[in-house]
């Protein structure tokens, strides 16, 4: 969707402090971290949010709920390393057309990470993308409804 991020599971396993780590560097970088570590989420409730819901549309939905993003489909970043995306020139598109294999002869790519060299290009994944998007912030609306009629019972 577009938003600078890290994984925890690029950092290597095992590390007994892994978690003041992934605190340390979400205050550093001014980050949300993401968890569904409750304890984690716990020993910072200002840097850290814990994800309510296993299912990712769920995890969404809590942070379009929390205005923490916005639904829509940004090919901003690479989905891969997070670098940003830069627009592709005719020197880079030769060199990258023979490493895309799926590479449709009506879609030219667009975009391109300079770090792992994927292409990216609108095309019926991010058409797909986008109606998920959309399928799940129309849940989103359904469950602010339900808040308001909850207030509305309450008063
Ligand atoms: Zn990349």
């Amino acid at each position: 969707m577009g938003y600078d991020t890290l994984s925890a599971n690029d950092m290597p396993p095992g590390d007994p402090r892994e978690d003041s780590k992934l605190l340390m560097i979400a205050r550093d970088e001014d980050r949300i971290l993401l968890t569904r570590d409750g304890e984690l989420a716990r020993r910072d409730q200002i840097q850290a949010l814990f994800l309510n819901g296993e299912r990712l549309e769920d995890q969404i939905r809590q942070l379009i709920c929390a205005s923490l993003i916005i639904p829509e489909l940004r090919l901003t970043r690479c989905s891969v390393c997070n670098n940003p995306l830069i627009p592709i020139t005719e020197d880079d598109f030769g060199r990258l057309k023979r490493k895309i294999p799926d590479f449709g002869t009506t879609q030219e790519p667009v975009l391109w990470c300079r770090q792992c060299t994927r292409a990216y290009w609108e095309g019926s994944h991010t058409s797909n993308m986008r109606n998920r998007i959309t399928e799940i912030s129309k849940n989103d609306t359904v469950l602010n409804v339900t808040e308001v009629e909850r207030s509305d019972d309450e008063a």
